[in-house]
Order: structure tokens, then C-alpha cells, then sequence
């Protein structure tokens, strides 16, 4: 395929998976960006996000009310200035960064766009504040009115960052602005660890941006780059060494004694649980002694999250 970015020729770097469909991840050479090609259809990427990706646990909650807090910290400075009567967040989990946002502008209309149902009952019942809640972006009228659309560890989980710009092109106002996170393509760890990086996610992550992507790029589509910045991730979300370890083993044993065989299947069941465990302890703030000790020594120079902000032109 060709980089939808700069129409480079891109290559395969591993495969990617949703449900019982296989695709490549492939990354461009020269803006380092990567998507999955061929595309899956969109109708089977919305049944995996609306039956399958979503079930609420106390563990995920607490790590989604962590990793909100760290988005609020990194936009807010940004925000805050602006004159904000109607925002959207986009992927909004169980909605805490939209509750952050709704104490620093308590007059502004929030609207959320969030695929699961428990997730969207979680918000109904905690979060009366939020003026609507949205299954999908198709949803939302077309009304050039949104000041602020704020898209955090979502873009990673769409096919092409085109079409979703095009789809808020009718739904910011002129000199709106969108904020996004997301995993970091260029990042160093990424380019080392490859498909063991913890963020590579082959059955849920299926593009990564990344700041090499050119302004022309956006401005197709209708929008300004405002900023385009590496930086580290929340230490809850950090891309954690010893999953890693573990997806690595998990995938060496499986390519080297093919996926059925029963010692294959063991170690990959063992490396699920040990990982579930890992990101149990994480997420219960309970981060085990070593991970944490290793994420804070690393965190310093791990740019391995990408903030963007772009503007409606
Ligand atoms: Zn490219």
C-alpha cells in the first residue's frame, strides 16, 4: 500500500487481527506513520467495538479515572483560554476527562460519542451533566458548531485518520480546534520492540501517527496543524516492559511451534493471565514495586505518546 500521509511506499511489520479477519500493520519509511492494510469493513470493526471490546470492570474504571486525569493535565493549559460553549469528546470511556471538563467550564455543552453500552450507562448514571450520549459519530448532527473535540487513545482504534477528519469537518466551527492522544509511531521503543511494544494491541490497534505526517495532509482535509508534539505517557498507561517480555514470549513460542501445538497454547495462556494480573495491580494503583521503578526510570526521554491539535479552517 501507499502511506495515506505522503504516498510513500509502505511494509508489512506484523499482522493484525479482528476477530477471525487477518490484516498487516504497515509502516511508512519515510513519515514513519503506520495502518493496517487491506482495510477491514467498517461494519465489522463497529459489531468488535460494540459487542466485544467493552466490559465493565472495577480495574478498567480505575485506570480509565487515572489515565483521564493525565489527559486533563496535558490539555488543560490549552483549554482553559478558550471561549468554549459546545465540545465533543470522541471515545469517552466512562467519561471522566468530560467530567474534568465540565468543572473547569461548568456553562459548557458536553456531548459524547462512546460505542459501549456499558460505558454509556456508566455515564447516564454517574454523569448527569453530559448533554448527550452518542452510539456513534454518525449521530452527531452536522451543525459546524463544536468550539473543542477532544479524541484521546481513540484515532489508534480507527483505519484512516482521513475519513474521520472529514466526518468532523461538518462539525467543528471555523477556528475550532481537536485535541488528540495517541500512541506514538516514531516512537524509539515502537521502531525497536516492534510488535512486542506494549501499545501494539494487533487485535484492537489498527493505525499509529505520528509527527512526521505533513501539514498538507490535514489541510486537505480541513484543518490547520496547530502542534504536533512527542510526549510520555501517563505511567498507568506506559507501554510496560515486562507485558512486553510476555507478548514476546507469547509470540516467539507460537512461531516457533505453531500456534496449535499444546505447549504453544499453554505459555500463551499463561502469559494472558500473568499480563491480566500486571494490569490488574496497575490499575488498582497497586502498580507492582519493580514496574513502577522501571516506568519512572524510563519515563524520562520515552516519548512514546503523540499529542496533536488541529484547527478548523
Ligand atoms: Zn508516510
Amino acid at each position: 500500500m501507499n502511506c495515506e500521509f505522503c504516498n510513500s511506499p509502505s511494509t508489512q511489520i506484523y499482522e493484525v487481527q479482528l476477530g477471525s479477519h487477518r490484516s498487516g500493520m504497515q509502516r511508512c519509511p519515510v513519515c514513519l506513520s503506520c495502518q493496517s492494510d487491506p482495510l477491514f469493513s467498517e461494519s465489522q470493526v463497529e459489531d468488535f467495538y460494540r459487542t466485544q471490546y467493552f466490559s465493565r470492570q472495577d480495574w478498567q474504571v480505575a485506570k480509565a479515572k487515572l489515565a483521564a486525569a493525565d489527559y486533563f493535565k496535558k490539555i488543560s493549559r490549552k483549554v482553559a483560554p478558550l471561549k468554549m460553549n459546545r465540545a465533543l469528546e470522541i471515545g469517552s470511556g466512562y467519561g471522566f476527562f468530560t467530567k474534568l471538563v465540565l468543572e473547569q467550564h461548568p456553562d459548557c455543552q458536553m456531548d459524547v460519542v462512546e460505542p459501549s453500552e456499558d460505558c454509556r450507562n456508566f455515564m447516564k448514571e454517574h454523569l448527569p451533566k453530559i448533554h448527550s450520549l452518542n452510539l456513534t459519530l454518525d449521530a452527531v448532527p452536522e451543525q459546524s458548531s463544536y468550539d473543542a473535540v477532544f479524541c484521546f487513545h481513540t484515532v489508534e482504534h480507527f483505519q484512516r485518520l482521513g475519513s474521520f477528519l472529514e466526518s468532523l469537518k461538518t462539525r467543528v466551527r471555523t477556528g475550532g480546534r481537536i485535541f488528540i492522544l495517541t500512541p506514538n509511531a516514531a516512537s524509539r521503543s515502537f521502531r525497536r520492540l516492534g510488535i512486542r511494544w506494549g501499545w501494539t494491541c494487533s487485535q484492537e490497534h489498527f493505525q499509529f501517527l505520528s509527527i512526521g505526517i505533513p501539514d498538507s495532509f490535514y489541510r486537505r482535509h480541513g484543518f490547520n496543524l496547530v502542534m504536533a508534539k512527542d510526549t510520555c505517557p501517563a505511567t498507568i498507561q506506559f507501554p510496560s516492559y515486562w507485558m512486553a517480555k510476555l507478548q514476546g514470549l507469547k509470540f516467539h513460542t507460537r512461531r516457533l511451534l505453531s500456534e496449535s501445538s499444546l505447549i504453544a497454547r499453554m505459555v500463551s495462556h499463561l502469559c494472558d493471565a500473568c499480563v491480566n494480573q500486571l494490569l490488574q495491580n496497575k490499575s488498582s494503583s497497586k502498580l507492582l514495586v519493580i514496574e513502577k521503578v522501571w516506568a519512572s526510570t524510563f519515563r524520562f526521554g520515552q516519548k512514546d505518546e503523540l499529542f496533536l491539535i488541529l484547527e478548523k479552517m
